[in-house]
């Protein structure tokens, strides 16, 4: 199986892999690139992105380097675009969450020619699991960046932990986790290797599940099961996982819970009698790691009651509230300096509309560059030149000669929306089972009890 993009980054984009389009700050759409198959009834540019920032042929944006900016396709797409639609490439009609910025049907004809004659540009980024948490396609509610990056450095998780994940929704904890613990050593014992096994009772959303771990290249590494997990626990072919990690995105994880005992264990903490040939899913030799992940207090309480009975220790509750500051220079209210020192009053307009129109200048000269470069060059170095002339301008538009008094009030704002699905966070720690003989093996490694 070729390496997943997710766990061994390359530098260059390349075909049938996946690629995420960034179409504006908040706005991604993941995409498999496609090598174009050939004019197509007159058709020269093959499989065609369609965006309302314009059209991108999928050949301009093939082994260039993860991260550049193409701008959008120089051909007028107004008749092609109408022909698309009927024949519907597949990833242009893939349902995202940010469809609204993708095709666009309810447009005008006219205005959609004025859209695609327009400058519009993306960038073509290489998937991360929280790129892909920003666009893919929601079949549940998912746990996002904020949560999961608390949640797996809380767990423990690291290059060769065994996590146990259900149920596994849209993917999005699955991706981070198997990210976290891939340890990038094939061949070693596979006992040693990290992994992540994924428990999901919604047949169709396991079958989501299954397809995209293997279109992502990460079938060595996440194991999807369908399975009520309440009911089945967490064997895998009557196997213990050896997992020390846990992640339950349940509605009910309490009822999952004593799955995760070192004996067999029925709800409420009592012994089963009769354990016959069960096996606990713990890696026996290592202390146990849960979270939890709950939207009500009342889901909490009962999840923290079931800890507790079980003999889960060191039970805690989080909740992140995460907010991003949007940090700018406000020149509109910038001091001026004048002789008698520096004065409140608002920046002098004139400045101000000479500086939008040097930006301005600016930014149409390297638009233009750019759109020379595409339309006479399509061969490899293209995007390299495009690339250092991007940049050159880039920075060349961001210099900024004002002394920093001059560059405005540095001004934050919070964003009003969370981006995060809010829930609770309940962590707990079962330690591991200690005896004579574990107590003699760890004498025996370490005589002087060091
Ligand atoms: N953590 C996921 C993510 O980041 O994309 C989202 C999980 S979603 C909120 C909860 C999932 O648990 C649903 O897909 C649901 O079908 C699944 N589920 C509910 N009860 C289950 C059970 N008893 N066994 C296995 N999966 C279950």
């Amino acid at each position: 199986a070729r390496p997943s993009p997710f766990l061994e980054p390359t530098s260059r984009t390349a075909p049938n892999t996946l690629a995420i389009i960034s179409l504006s700050k908040e706005h991604y759409q993941p995409i498999t690139l496609q090598e174009s198959i050939g004019a197509v009834d007159g058709y020269a540019e093959g499989v065609t992105l369609n965006t309302r920032f314009g059209s991108f042929p999928h050949s301009t944006l093939l082994d260039i380097p993860w991260g550049s900016q193409v701008r959008a396709s120089v051909v007028d797409t107004g008749s092609r675009g109408r022909k698309r639609r009927r024949d519907q490439v597949e990833d242009e009609e893939t349902p995202t969450s940010n469809q609204d910025d993708g095709n666009d049907t309810t447009t005008s004809a006219p205005a959609k020619k004025a859209i695609a004659a327009s400058s519009g540009f993306i960038y073509v980024l290489r998937p991360t699991p929280e790129l892909w948490t920003s666009s893919l396609p929601h079949r549940t509610q998912v746990v996002y960046t904020p949560d999961y990056s608390y949640v797996l450095q809380r767990i423990r998780a690291r290059p060769g932990t065994r996590i146990i994940e259900a149920g596994a929704g849209s993917g999005s904890f699955t991706h981070a986790s198997a990210r976290a613990v891939y340890s990038g050593y094939p061949g070693s014992d596979s006992d040693a290797r990290g992994k992540v096994f994924s428990f999901e009772f919604h047949k169709p959303r396991f079958e989501k599940m299954d397809a995209e771990i293997k279109q992502h290249s990460l079938q060595g590494i996440v194991q999807v099961t369908h399975r009520d997990v309440y009911d089945e626990g967490f064997l895998i072919n009557g196997k213990s996982p050896k997992a020390s990690a846990v992640f339950l995105d349940l509605p009910a994880p309490w009822e999952a819970l004593h799955h995760l005992a070192r004996r067999k264990t029925l709800r409420g903490g009592k012994l089963d009698e009769n354990p016959c040939d069960w096996e606990s899913p713990l890696d026996p030799n290592k202390s146990a790691y849960v979270c939890t992940f709950s939207p009500c207090i009342e889901q909490v309480t009962r999840t923290v009651t079931e800890l507790r009975t079980l003999g889960w220790t060191d039970i805690d509750m989080v909740e992140i509230a995460h907010r991003r500051f949007n940090v700018i220079r406000d020149r509109a209210g910038v001091n001026i300096p004048s002789e008698k020192g520096f004065s409140a009053q608002p920046a002098d307009v004139a400045e101000a509309v000479k500086k939008l129109k040097s930006d301005l200048k600016r930014t149409q000269v390297f638009h233009k560059a750019q759109t020379s470069q595409l339309v006479s060059d399509t061969s490899e170095s293209k995007m390299d030149v495009d690339e250092s002339t991007s940049e050159s301008n880039i920075g060349d538009s961001n210099k900024n000669e004002d002394p920093p008094w001059l560059q405005g009030r540095l001004v934050h704002r919070t964003e009003n929306d969370l981006k995060t699905h809010t829930s609770y966070l309940v962590f707990a720690i079962l330690p591991r089972e200690w005896d004579e003989a574990a107590e003699e093996a760890a004498l025996a490694k370490w005589p002087c009890g060091g």
